[in-house]
């Protein structure tokens, strides 16, 4: 397995002022984060608005650094990059983004924005910058007329080839991909999926996917992640996941998308309430105030992610629901 990614126990604090006289509180917006990433695979990070998947993003792609912990990125470790390697770095890991249109620039034209990452980080010629765009728009399913267009001009689907366009114009390893087919119509983000399964194999390419769309994870992903208030409440293959989820949070998950395996469903859970504040999080198990299971144990004692068969799993009594 070639390795271009690792995780070690990645954590991510914030101190936040709640009102100008109150005192700063810890946010630990992410919190103890492992995994390993290799070429042509896919790890798929699922949870909640808060649960720290837009966090981890911004650690992976380096426009933060964690508070502790370790990354890795094609063997390099990017706390203590070598001078000579930091642009190295920089390219290997992109981003797309679930809003094609607001990452794109309007006042530019399309070959302009692919163009962009060359121009800063290459010594192409203008000729040789041109063909390679144009290689690319092809690439992606777009035409040689769209060079001289406007993001203005296509449709969403379109602009998220033109986002995933510029994202590869660098030949990273690593793509991050927050939310990327959410802002699409259905029947363009099976087009979207599968150009994307289609680059993957072609660019060697490893893809960290966010999404909270369980049927879209369920056709991309090779291991699944699934965050709850910053932790990993349960790691696993897809395909283990998805045939047996063992945490309730996930099982709860699961039972939320409406694609996913009805005959299972009925059987499954259904999460009540609202995610709690990351600000003061429940003690114990974070997930026990919503959990249909949790017992006095739950509440007092903060369960440690641990192997259970194929995964990892953080729940008490984790192998006793499943
Ligand atoms: Fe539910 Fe308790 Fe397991 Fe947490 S530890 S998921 S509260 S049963």
């Amino acid at each position: 397995m070639s390795e271009v990614l690792a995780a070690e126990d990645l954590t991510r604090h914030y101190a936040v002022r709640r009102g100008t006289f109150s005192r700063t509180a810890l946010l630990r917006a992410l919190d103890g984060v492992s995994f390993r990433l290799a070429r042509r695979h896919t790890l798929a990070v699922v949870g909640e608005s808060g649960s720290g998947k837009s966090t981890l993003a911004r650690l992976l792609t380096l426009i933060e650094q964690p508070t502790t912990g370790r990354l890795v990125i094609d063997g390099i470790d990017t706390a203590r990059p070598a001078r000579d390697r930091r642009q190295h770095l920089r390219r290997s890991v992109q981003m797309i983004f679930q809003d094609p249109y607001g990452s794109l620039n309007p006042r530019r034209q399309v070959g302009a924005i692919l163009e962009e990452p060359l121009i800063i980080n290459t010594g192409l010629s203008a000729a040789q910058r041109r063909h390679e765009a144009q290689a690319m728009l092809a690439r992606v399913g777009l035409r040689p007329e769209h060079y001289s267009r406007y993001p203005h001009m296509f449709s969403g689907g379109q602009r998220q080839r033109i986002a995933i366009a510029r994202a590869l114009m660098l030949n990273p390893m690593v793509l991050i991909a927050d939310e990327p087919v959410s802002a699409l119509d259905v029947s363009v983000q099976a087009q979207v999926l599968n150009m994307l399964m289609d680059l993957q194999a072609d660019f060697d390419l490893a893809y960290v996917f966010i999404s909270h769309d369980l049927s879209v994870v369920q056709h991309i992903a090779n291991e699944v992640l699934v965050l709850y208030l910053g932790r990993p409440v349960e790691q696993a293959s897809r395909d283990a996941l998805f045939a047996r989820p063992m945490h309730p949070y996930t099982r709860a998950l699961l039972a939320s998308t409406p694609s996913v395996d009805p005959a299972r469903r009925r059987e499954r859970v259904q999460v009540k309430g609202e995610m709690p504040s990351p600000l003061s999080p429940p003690s114990g198990c974070a997930f026990h105030s919503r959990c249909p299971h949790a017992t006095d144990r739950c509440s007092t004692e903060r369960p440690a992610l641990r192997p259970i068969d194929d995964r990892l799993v953080a729940c008490h009594y984790a192998e006793t629901l499943a």
